[in-house]
């Protein structure tokens, strides 16, 4: 069973230089900084990394939650999935 929980922990890492770097998943630019997150099977500026609700920046956060690719802080994750529980009760 997959479980219910989007939880991951973004990875810092040293960002490959010039030709090869990567693109950001936030906003589509080059990574040409020193270190670059990687979340999702995706690489982000530092300062990309937000939730899509809040905006919080998660690049200091310990967890960060994914749903549907888009990402989210915890507290806006457990009230999406709060809101979609009730919306499923007939
Ligand atoms: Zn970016
Ligand atoms: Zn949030």
């Amino acid at each position: 069973h997959p479980r219910p929980g989007g939880s991951f922990l973004p990875y810092t890492m040293p960002s490959i230089s010039s030709d090869r770097a990567a693109l950001c998943a936030g906003c589509g630019g080059k990574i040409s900084d020193r270190y670059y997150l990687l979340a999702v099977d995706k690489q982000w500026h530092m300062r990309c990394l937000k939730c899509c609700e809040c905006k919080l920046n998660l690049e200091s956060e310990l967890t960060c939650f994914s749903k549907d690719g888009s990402i989210y802080c915890k507290e806006d994750y457990y009230r999406r999935e709060l809101r979609l529980a009730s919306i499923k009760e007939p």
